[in-house]
């Protein structure tokens, strides 16, 4: 019989991290944001766990270029070839920039074309550590499983991410050949999936759970999908995720790929007021006002966009899971990957915890009805 668990399960937008007396930090200058990953089979890994999404708007080589400099973890989406990608690293070698968390994504379907681009990366020597990335935007299915365990057979020191899921019950399953688990559906930004499936999981309780789970046999989790702001990315550490990934906080930018698209307003008509500013004789009364604005495209890697663009069009069997959106414009990525350290490094200083990965120990987190002061928000200047 289906049953109801009735404890009702978070989102990030229900909660906050309750800040408390600490004792190990005084100022944010003392948080060390570098965290040492040693996984499961003693591979290691350092850097700030935050990852850009492997889609295609924000998966880009320009992307990941920025995220690696600033310290971070990146991840490719799976459409650039294997031929660009080493060329892509070769640039990264040029450029004295350490492309050791960088992730290669693969994808599910197209196998074992997939498996013989990975080879292909291989061969050309500058792949130098071997981290994988493995899409599935449901991995419940057989075949993303036998894919992993394909994948670790042939690269038994590689960090492997696999996912995504949204339960902890496949967690000990996966993590005999992943370790990072992705976990996270139906909470991303262009993501349809809970409006056309009813499926999902919100992302506070999700984490909670899995990364429970994970942690009892030394694997990690990636909180994937569902950062609005940098709060989130605290607190997802904060519930202890080991790793945060995010798309649409990224999409906007200059780095993320598409043009940056400006649309004109009507805001008004100029007055007779024209004595007041001299600049105002050039405009006639009456005359239409304008304002401009600057966005970017964003979508969802199962849009019908990306269908058409990656996949040759929507095949009958399925229907979009995800939609496409202007989002603002916001300029240079390196501004937001400073706001991330800077919130990160502050969320430690409020709770006591000396780095990232004490965040957990330390945090209390608070259940709310109300997280944000929005009263002046839409004075705000562009
Ligand atoms: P965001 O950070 O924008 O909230 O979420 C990014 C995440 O959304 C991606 O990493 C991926 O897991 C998920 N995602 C991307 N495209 C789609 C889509 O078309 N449909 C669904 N269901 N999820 C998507």
């Amino acid at each position: 019989m289906t049953h109801i668990l009735s404890e009702t399960n978070l989102d990030y937008s229900d909660i906050l991290i309750k800040p408390k007396m600490g004792n190990n930090c005084n100022s944010r200058k003392d948080v060390n944001l570098i965290r040492e990953y040693t996984f499961k089979r003693g591979q290691v890994r350092k850097g700030l766990g935050i990852f850009n999404a492997n889609m295609a708007t924000v998966g880009n080589f320009e992307t990941a270029k920025h995220l690696l400099k600033a310290g971070m973890f990146a991840t490719l989406h799976k459409f650039y070839t294997a031929e660009e990608i080493v060329n892509f690293m070769k640039e990264c070698q040029d450029e004295k920039i350490d492309y050791s968390n960088l992730f290669i994504t693969i994808g599910i379907r197209h196998w074992p074309e997939e498996f013989s681009k990975l080879k292909e990366i291989e061969d050309s020597g500058v792949w130098l550590k071997e981290n994988i990335c493995i899409d599935a935007p449901n991995f419940y299915i057989p075949e993303a499983y036998r894919i992993l365990k394909q994948i670790r057979e042939n690269y038994l020191d590689a960090v492997i991410m696999c996912g995504n899921i949204a339960s902890s019950d496949i967690c000990h399953k996966l993590l005999e050949y992943a370790d990072i688990l992705k976990v996270g559906i139906g909470s991303g930004a262009v993501c349809t999936t809970r409006k056309m499936t009813g499926c999902g999981v919100p992302m506070v309780s999700l984490i909670l759970e899995c990364a429970d789970i994970a942690h009892s046999v030394n694997g990690m989790i990636c909180a994937d999908g569902g950062i609005v702001e940098v709060g989130d990315i605290c607190k997802a550490f904060a519930l202890n995720a080991d790793f945060v990934m995010a798309g649409g906080l990224f999409a906007g930018t200059d780095e993320a790929e598409g043009e940056v698209i400006t649309k004109c307003f009507k805001t008004g008509e100029y007055s007779v007021d024209w004595d007041f500013n001299p600049e105002c004789s050039k405009m006639e009364p009456g005359k239409p006002m304008y304002s401009y604005k600057n966005y970017k495209l964003y979508y969802g890697m199962s849009s019908t966009l990306a269908n058409n663009k990656f996949a040759g069009g929507m095949s009958n069997y399925k229907a979009s899971e995800g939609r496409e959106v202007l989002i603002p414009y916001t300029g240079n990525l390196d501004k937001i990957l400073q706001d991330i350290k800077g919130g990160v490094a502050s969320a430690c200083t409020y709770i006591g915890a000396a780095n990232v990965k004490s965040m957990s120990k330390c945090a209390t987190i608070i259940k709310v009805n109300h997280t944000i002061n929005k009263v002046f928000e839409r004075y705000e200047h562009d």
